[in-house]
Formats: C-alpha cells, structure tokens, sequence
C-alpha cells in the first residue's frame, strides 16, 4: 500500500479539524493539507451536538487566554455567519439566581462581564426578570444582551466547503491507530491506510489525548470526560422558554449548569431517529 504525502495532516473533523484547515489555507494556498476522520460524517461528536450557543466570554477570568479568545472568536464568527449567509440570532441570555447564597456568584459574574468589555449587560430584578421570561421565578438574574444562537453543523460544513474548494482533502472513515514522529515528519497510520506529513495537528477533541499518547507514551495528558443530557420541551411546553436561560454556575463543577437553551432548528431534526424524551 502507498503513503500518502503531505505538508500537514489534521487528525479529526470537528470544528478545530476544520477551521484550523480552513485558515491555514487561506494563509498558505500552496499547502497540500488534509484531514483524517473517524466517522463517516463531518462534525458528528461535540460539534454536531452541542447547545448551539454563541458564547459572549462573561464567564472567564479577565485577561485570560479564555476571556480574549472568546471575544476573538464571537467577533469572528458572526462575521464569518454574515459573509457566508448562516442564520444566526442574537437573543441574548440571563443568568438566573433562585437562593441568596447565589448571589455573590452572580455578582462576580457581573464584574467579569464587565470587566471582560460586555456591553450593555445588566442586573435585573426578579420583576424585570419575568417581563423576559415569564415562567422563571428568580430573586435577580443578569442579562447579557451578546449571548447568541447559530446551528454548529451549518458552520463545520461552510468550513469543510471552503477547505475543499481551497484544495484541502477530507478522508473519512480513517480512524487513526498509530503516530510515529521522526526528523522527516510524521508517519501517521489507520486502519486502512498509512499516510506521512511534515507536520500533524491533533483535533480529535475528546479522544486527542489518546492521539497524544500515540506518538508520546509518556504525555502527561488525559481528557476527563463528563456525560451529559439533553432533553427537547415537548411542542404544547415551548412557550415556556423564551431564549437562554441559565443557573448561577455551582463553582464546584466545571459545567455551566443545566439550561435551557432556544435552538435555530430542532436539534432532533438533525438526527436519524427521534431521541425526544418530552418533559
Ligand atoms: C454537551 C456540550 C454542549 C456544548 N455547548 C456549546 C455551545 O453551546 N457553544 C459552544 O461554543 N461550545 C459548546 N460546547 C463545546 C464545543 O462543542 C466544543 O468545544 C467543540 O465542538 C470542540 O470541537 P473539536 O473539533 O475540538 O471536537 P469534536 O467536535 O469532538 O471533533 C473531534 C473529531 O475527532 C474525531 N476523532 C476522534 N478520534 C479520532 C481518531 N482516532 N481518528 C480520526 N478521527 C478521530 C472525531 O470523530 C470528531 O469528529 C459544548 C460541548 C458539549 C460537550
């Protein structure tokens, strides 16, 4: 069996696969780039089945990587949503305390959004809090007017078309089994074929650790997964849920909390079959 060569190879075709792609070849037209994919369909992990929001960076330590990251790539995005005709919806969210004990949090959340540059955030009352959303009991909520929605799946795939049309490769259905470094390059192996680059960028989200560990045993790296849930209001229900509506985050937990979040397209449209539990 030939190796397949080329200047870089990407592992995983999620929205960093294919971003990462997308920019290194408007920067470099002459690269001969691909991406290796597991499945047989782009963006169909954390990409494909996220809440779909389009985070305003309120929650980060300001002057944090995080914090200047997510407003880079806000501004980014709803450019590259506008030049590229993708629906996007800027509705904005409040962030929801129900117990005192919450409201210091909350208050520092504040701080940060301000801190972090969030225009026209603000603290609400319970009173101006149900005039947004009237099914939420709350004793102060913060709005922050930037939260958006846009559907992910529509992005990678822009992202995927651009790449392509800039000469850029997609082999799916390659699952990568091996990595091995050398002074050339990187020999990189899958089930069915062994491909070699001058350089290799890993984006297998979730499972990049194990890619690590291929080619570095010792790495002192591992991805702590969490399992989450996602359930759809059932139709007669929607009315229940304006927009985004999220918790005060538990600092104990890396999560935001469970939320409720407003989707451009019924996310269980997307899927082959229906996995609506209606609540
Ligand atoms: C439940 C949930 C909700 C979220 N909500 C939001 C949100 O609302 N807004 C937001 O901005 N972010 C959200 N995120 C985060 C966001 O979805 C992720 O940060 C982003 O999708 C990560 O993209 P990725 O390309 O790194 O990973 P992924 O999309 O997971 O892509 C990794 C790819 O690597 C491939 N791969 C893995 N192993 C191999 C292998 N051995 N060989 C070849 N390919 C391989 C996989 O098949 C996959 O396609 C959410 C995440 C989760 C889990």
């Amino acid at each position: 069996m030939n190796t397949k060569r080329y200047d870089i190879i990407i592992a995983g075709a999620g929205i960093v696969g294919l971003a990462s792609a997308m920019n290194l070849l408007k920067i470099k037209p002459n690269l001969k780039i691909a991406i290796l994919e597991k499945e047989n369909k782009i963006a169909l992990h954390q990409t494909g089945n996220n809440s779909g929001v389009i985070h305003s960076g309120i929650y980060y330590k300001p002057g944090s990587q995080k914090a200047v990251n997510c407003k880079l790539g806000y501004d980014k995005m709803l450019q590259f949503a506008r030049e590229n005709d993708i629906p996007f919806d800027i509705c904005g969210k409040i962030i929801v305390a129900t117990q005192t004990k919450e409201l210091a949090s909350l208050e520092n959340i504040y701080n940060r959004g301000v801190a972090n540059g969030l225009n026209g955030i603000k603290k609400i009352s319970a009173e101006e809090t149900k005039e947004m959303e009237p099914y939420v009991q709350s004793i102060g909520s913060v709005w922050v007017p930037q939260a958006g929605i846009i559907d992910y799946k529509k992005v990678a795939a822009k992202y995927a078309e651009i790449m392509q049309e800039l000469g850029g490769e997609i082999n799916l259905g390659h699952k990568i089994t091996g990595v091995k470094e050398s002074n050339e390059g990187v020999a990189i192996e899958t089930e069915n074929q062994t491909f070699f680059a001058k350089k290799f960028i890993n984006a297998c989200g979730l499972y990049s650790d194990k890619i690590t560990k291929m080619s570095n045993g010792d790495a002192d790296v591992q991805i702590i997964p969490f399992r989450g849930e996602y359930y759809v209001l059932n139709k007669k229900k929607e009315y229940l849920v304006k927009n985004l509506i999220y918790p005060v985050p538990d600092p104990q937990f890396p999560f935001l909390g469970v939320h409720y979040t407003r989707m451009l397209m019924q996310y269980w449209l997307l899927l082959e079959k229906d996995i609506r539990k209606p609540i």
